[in-house]
């Protein structure tokens, strides 16, 4: 009676074709399963047999997923300003016959508390940040090689800080300069000396060495799969385009070049060409 009774079932969800689906369907895992503004999260595909492309939709930007191993994955970010709540996520796979799947998730975005800093420049350099479209024009020019995607992944385990230093402004802070508000800062400000060895946060390749008017000196190492690190307000450049870094090797010197009130490193981190918060990545394995 027993075994009837489980043919039964096992007859009953083939023809309604429960089985069939239970066997193809597909893991889509996200970490943090809670991910704040101006951080990132993982969305990968565990196991993806049979799969020869991903692609995630979010918030109106489309991401590939990449190759990894067995397994398919990206990491998307979210912006300071993005208001928390619940958003769909959507994940179109396609298999070997062609045929797509979408998964759909519900990403919930919790909060970031951003502090309010405000700061003096003289001014020179506030003619500088007022001066037209200059930072505009440097973003555009940075952003040719921050919208590189190189299909491999190349760094490898957590990021490091690039200089060891006092941290004189987070990612996100409400920034006001000369009491007029700013938007929010897009990295982390480390107030190292001038002259102080600055690091490859993660490997990867250098793709951008350029003395700029209001980054100041820049660099940009591209990590793979949509991932940058930018350095700016260098003083000294000691890697050059197209130079592959590996994780703690010096790339340059600090300093206070561009819109700077002091000496210091902005470390800023991309991720799809939108700026979060880079130290998230020291802490975390993506
Ligand atoms: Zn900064």
């Amino acid at each position: 009676m027993r075994k009837s009774g489980l043919s039964l079932t096992l007859l009953g969800m083939l023809l309604t074709g429960q089985l069939v689906l239970a066997a193809g369907a597909l893991d889509v895992r996200l970490a943090p399963a809670i991910p704040r503004q101006g951080k990132c999260f993982a969305v990968a595909i565990v196991s993806a047999e049979g799969v020869t492309a991903a692609q995630a939709a979010f918030l109106g930007r489309e991401f590939p997923l990449f190759k990894d191993g067995a397994d398919y994955k990206t990491v998307i970010g979210i912006a300071p300003e993005q208001k928390p709540g619940k958003y769909p996520l959507s994940v179109i796979i396609t298999r070997a016959d062609n045929s797509k799947e979408d998964i759909s998730k519900t990403i919930t975005i919790g909060a970031t508390k951003f502090p309010v800093v405000s700061f003096w420049l003289k001014p020179a350099k506030k003619k500088l940040l007022t001066s037209g479209n200059l930072i505009a024009e440097e973003w555009a020019r940075v952003e040719k090689v921050l919208v590189v995607e190189d299909p491999n992944q190349g760094w490898s385990g957590n990021f490091l800080l690039p200089a060891a230093g006092p941290v004189s402004m987070v990612f996100g802070s409400k920034e006001y300069v000369n009491r007029q508000p700013r938007g929010q800062h897009r990295g982390l400000d480390l107030a190292v000396n001038g002259g102080t060895k600055i690091k490859a946060a993660n490997n990867g390749k250098v793709v951008f060495v350029e003395k700029l008017s209001a980054f100041g000196g820049t660099v940009v190492i591209d990590h793979g799969q949509g991932i940058h690190t930018l350095y700016f307000h260098l003083s000294k450049f000691l890697a050059e385009v197209g130079q592959v870094v590996t994780k703690g090797e010096v790339i340059a010197l600090s300093g206070n070049t561009g819109i700077s009130s002091g000496p210091h490193l902005h470390w800023g981190m991309s991720a799809h060409n939108l700026r979060v918060d880079p130290v998230q990545w020291t802490k975390t394995e993506f």
